[in-house]
């Protein structure tokens, strides 16, 4: 059983340190390769159907559950760590309890590669060409602290078999053309955070993952980090991407089909052999209040890809500003 794990020269706590795959000590700067994330072993696909029976709940350590009064976000964490703020709002009101055994645990980890210090300098430069008030930006101190937490990541795999039929145009002609294209679809991932996936700018950044890079979890690179407990869970993360899924299907068939003729198909799919993986992969998240609306900015901890929602009435000024700020 995992437990904090002790400095072997001074005996603090390590954490994690994004980008080295590694464990650090604060204290005495001593660094320990963790095995898993430097391996080449990629992390194996299950199959859905019989994901109930042979789906791991060892998260390998004592978890528990810290669910936000405020907003309902659940993380999951060391039972050993002091939970403060929630991640997502901000709010110090917490509530924590065992995981039962019906918690799924993660198969594989994308792990942190964009430090904190990264990640703010994202944040300034992205913050350049958005309009702020200077003291409304003094009030929220908040602004510079972005914190680092993994969020619950499904990925499907499956064999597709797309008959279409399509309207094509060339040179001022058209025809209809029909035919069957079979595609098998690799790591399609659907983010199964409600926190996250229902906003389009913080979707684009989670859905961003190379997820070629997975490692088998570990829980040593969850230490000093929290990680989000799925809020959709498997079957329902499948079932909520059928639209994009379609999507997807349709330009894959179109690029595969049409010669250099532009095309508009429609298509109906049959899927078979479908599988997943469940990843837990790393985000930077700085969340703040503004005339009583919450606002999220999340950076990808893997790409360094950000994006968020901003208050639109903040003011007219000041490139200047923020970078006094900073
Ligand atoms: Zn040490
Ligand atoms: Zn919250």
């Amino acid at each position: 059983m995992n437990q904090d794990k002790k400095c072997p020269s001074c005996g603090a706590t390590m954490t994690f340190n994004p980008g080295f795959d590694s464990l650090v000590c604060r204290s005495c700067g001593h660094k320990e390769v963790i095995p898993e994330l430097v391996s080449k072993v990629p992390v194996l696909e299950m199959d859905f159907l019989t994901a109930q029976n042979t789906a791991s709940h060892d998260w390998g350590m004592e978890a528990k559950i810290v669910q936000c009064r405020s907003c309902g976000a659940e993380t999951i964490q060391n039972k050993l760590q002091l939970s403060g703020r929630c991640p997502f709002c901000g709010s110090n009101t917490v509530d924590s309890f065992d995981a039962k055994g019906d918690v799924m645990a993660p198969m594989g980890i994308i792990p942190f590669k964009i430090t904190e210090n990264r990640a703010l300098y994202i944040f300034k430069d992205w913050i350049k060409d958005r309009f702020l008030a200077p003291d409304k930006l003094a009030q929220n101190a908040q602004l510079n602290k972005f914190y680092g937490i993994y969020i619950p990541l499904f990925t499907f795999d499956c064999l597709t078999v797309n008959r279409y039929t399509a309207r094509c145009q060339s040179d001022n002609k058209t025809w209809f053309k029909s035919g069957k294209y079979q595609f098998q679809v690799d790591d399609f991932p659907v983010v199964a955070s409600k926190q996250l996936s229902g906003d389009k700018l913080l979707s684009s950044v989670v859905q961003d993952y190379w997820t070629r890079e997975a490692r088998p979890y570990t829980p040593d690179a969850l230490a000093g980090f929290p990680c989000e407990h799925y809020s959709i869970g498997l079957k329902d993360a499948w079932n909520s991407c059928g639209k994009d899924m379609e999507f997807y299907l349709k330009n894959e068939t179109e690029k595969h089909e049409s010669g250099s003729e532009y095309m508009n198909a429609l298509i109906a799919t049959d899927y078979y052999d479908l599988k997943y993986k469940y990843l837990i992969v790393p985000v930077w998240i700085n969340s703040f209040f503004y005339d009583g609306k919450l606002y999220t900015i999340v950076i990808n901890g893997q790409t360094g890809k950000i994006n968020g929602q901003w208050p639109k009435s903040f003011g007219t000024l000041a490139r200047k500003a923020v970078e006094l700020f900073f």
